[in-house]
């Protein structure tokens, strides 16, 4: 296998050495390398004791200000942008020729045709989704469950889902798993929370008006009574919000496990019939996990009770909501203005081809990436990484044995898992099959809806089978890394192998505050309050002791006291306990590259004062420039919500506060603003 992938590589390299023009150079490492350090980002009307976000950050934020299109614009998103244009550059080339039907070169580009071929899709209105309107106008209460599944193949999991993943406690088989799903809103806060009402009374309205624009009010014979039907869904909506189990309680993996067989489960939901749904999704499983039973419960109830024009109107509207991207303007814009504009404060949409150029990555998204990592990713870097990992996979387990807090048996179990840890770089070693899937020239939802088939029929093929180990959970054009607990591996695509997170060019004192913090930070997912429950092997299994997970616990609930504490907007404070994966992460993550850091210098790969810097400065300094943005208000209440990683400024100026080392590198002294109490401070990994 390894050879393999050398040998890939190799042929690799010199196609990039032909064509490449971008800033990932593989040209000779120059003579003298850059520091890695913007001095334009910083802000020195501000000081590292006071405000290292505003000090390391400022000069960025002032230069890059929040376009109309954005609703948060970061050195991150600026990546993301330059990495759309790359491909919208691959795409046009590849959409203005001819290719023979069936190649992938022929969807790519007809995809894209479609997508933009704005008088086509004025000229179908609503017309692409009108006979799955028809289907639910008429449909007969007995064909519910049916329908659910005719409706899940097409990617609308409406009331509840099912997905193919690894079984708890055998990760290296696929079993079903039933998920609450299929609320609009996203979060079950917005039905719940009476400070959200103008979010529900934007819903309300988008719903009104989407009923009426697609047709549906007219067939289903409420015509008229658009809001009052928009009401009724959202009073559905809100009984299911109700009953899903909150994030929070779900970060404890313990408490969606609940497995079953199907004749089991079958007793607590009447109301669906299992054996009809799952044979029109073609899936007949032994053992399933039903992810929250009281959920599903209530849902049987709901369902029940439900008046069926209701029931029937809320079906509709999922298709209405999931296929509007993808008509003419009238509902492209209607979308945007409730879940651009009032969710995020977004002021104008994206242009089209990047809304386009998002639907080819979402569909044929490692066809896309199999020409990206062939045009822009250098095997070089990849090499680099390599050894980056290595010494962050030996920094770690360095930290781990000199721990002060865990017995001799968890430091061994804890090392075997790290050892064990899988690694991707770049791209994956097999590429996805894509030849089932047809792109035809009939409208550009009939498109998407056929890529969203040949999606789920994907991952539902994977149940009852041995999970494979190779797949890619992120295409290579991503910029963003992760960790998956059941395979327990760590992976780092190639679009976030370039700067602000990893500079060829630049002494390595910076790339570790970057790049090695991102790896040591996925690394510390293995070890959090989430992945910490799985062992080497990704199964779920304690493998603690009981005063080791009471020290863990103790040291992470510093980190949920500060970030709870945290006001966010004036009144709205962090919720530390839904970012503490995260938080604890960045912990990890900083402290442990560090300590990679360190070893670099000791063995003469550090240069010294580069721009006025220390090493450790510089490794500071490259980690907030990552986090550099400009956010909107709405955002940040939205992202507060939502998002389990703290914002920006936050994964900044309250994750610094609990590292030892920065105090040490820019002298941050008691009664500093950056000052926290040592007691205070979280020592975890
Ligand atoms: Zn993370």
């Amino acid at each position: 296998m390894k050879k393999y992938a050398l040998v890939t590589l190799s042929s690799l390299l010199c196609l990039f050495i032909l064509t490449s023009s971008t800033t990932m150079t593989t040209k000779k490492k120059p003579k003298k390398q850059k520091s890695g350090v913007t001095l334009s980002n910083l802000d020195n009307t501000s000081a590292p004791n006071f405000d290292f976000y505003q000090y390391a950050c400022g000069g960025w934020m002032k230069l890059n200000p929040l376009g109309d299109e954005y609703a948060r614009y970061g050195s991150f998103d600026a990546l993301g942008e330059n990495n759309q244009k790359q491909l919208q550059d691959l795409v046009a080339k590849l959409a203005a020729q001819k290719h023979a039907q069936g190649t992938i070169e022929q969807k790519i580009a007809d995809l894209y045709n479609i997508g933009m071929n704005t008088d086509q899709l004025e000229t179908q209105g609503n017309q692409p989704i009108q006979s799955e309107l028809q289907d639910i106008a008429s449909l007969q209460r007995n064909r519910l469950s049916t329908q659910l599944a005719e409706m899940l193949l097409e990617g609308h999991s409406c009331f509840f889902g099912i997905y193919g993943s690894a079984d708890p406690d055998n990760s290296s088989m696929t079993i079903a798993h039933f998920w609450q799903s299929g609320i609009g809103l996203g979060d079950r806060d917005y039905y719940l929370e009476a400070e959200q009402q103008h979010i529900r009374d934007g819903y309300v309205k988008l719903m009104t008006d989407m009923f009426r624009m697609s047709g549906y009010s007219k067939i289903a014979g409420f015509e008229g009574d658009e809001q009052e039907m928009a009401q009724r869904v959202l009073a559905l909506e809100t009984c299911m919000a109700d009953a899903f189990i909150d994030k929070v309680t779900l970060r404890d993996p313990y408490q969606s496990i609940h497995k079953c067989t199907v004749a089991d489960f079958q007793k607590s939901i009447p109301a669906i019939d299992l054996n009809a749904y799952l044979r029109a999704l073609k899936v007949y499983p032994d053992t399933i996990n039903v992810g929250m039973p009281t959920y599903f419960a209530s849902l049987s109830r709901i369902l029940t009770i439900s008046d069926w024009e209701v029931i029937k109107a809320y079906l509709a509207w999922q298709v209405i909501n999931s296929a509007a991207s993808y008509l003419s303007d009238e509902f492209v814009n209607a979308n945007f203005d409730f879940y651009g504009k009032v969710l995020s404060g977004k002021q104008v949409d994206r242009p089209r081809w990047k809304r386009v150029v998002g639907t080819l990555n979402g569909t044929m998204g490692e066809a896309l990436g199999q020409m990206y990592v062939k045009e822009y990713f250098p095997a070089e870097a990849k090499a680099r990484m390599e050894q980056l990992v290595k010494n962050l996979q030996w920094a770690l387990g360095e930290r781990i044995k000199n721990s002060t807090w865990m017995t001799a048996e968890t430091k061994k179990n804890a090392l075997e898992k790290l050892a064990a840890f899988r690694v991707k770089i770049g791209y994956p070693d097999k590429w996805r099959d894509y030849s089932a899937l047809q792109i035809l020239n009939d409208s550009y939802y009939a498109n998407v809806v056929r890529a969203r088939r040949f999606e789920t029929a994907y991952e539902l093929a994977k149940i009852g089978k041995p999970v494979d180990p190779t797949e890619w959970f992120m295409t290579p054009q991503t910029v963003n890394a992760y960790y998956e607990p059941n395979t327990n591996e760590i992976c780092f695509p190639a679009g976030i192998l370039q700067p602000p997170f990893f500079d060829m060019n630049a002494d390595d004192a910076a790339n570790y505050g970057a790049i090695g913090v991102v790896i040591g930070h996925e690394m510390t997912h293995g070890f959090d309050d989430q992945g910490r429950n799985y062992d080497a092997k990704g199964n779920l299994t304690d493998w603690w002791t009981a005063e080791d997970a009471e020290a863990f616990k103790s040291r992470a609930q510093l980190i949920v006291d500060h970030f709870n504490a945290i006001e966010v907007a004036p009144g709205v404070y962090g919720n530390g306990s839904f970012t503490l994966g995260e938080n604890i992460a960045d912990n990890g993550g900083l402290n442990v590259s560090y300590a990679a850091l360190q070893k670099a210098k000791q063995d003469g790969g550090i240069q010294g004062n580069m721009d006025g810097f220390t090493p450790e400065q510089r490794f500071f300094l490259a980690y907030a420039a990552v986090w550099a943005n400009n956010i909107r208000p709405e955002e940040i209440l939205r992202r507060t919500k939502t998002d389990p990683h703290s914002l920006g400024k936050w994964r900044v100026n309250g994750t610094l506060p609990h590292i030892d080392a920065f105090y040490e590198a820019f002298g941050i002294k008691q009664g500093d603003p950056m000052w926290l109490e040592p007691s205070k401070r979280a020592r975890i990994w």
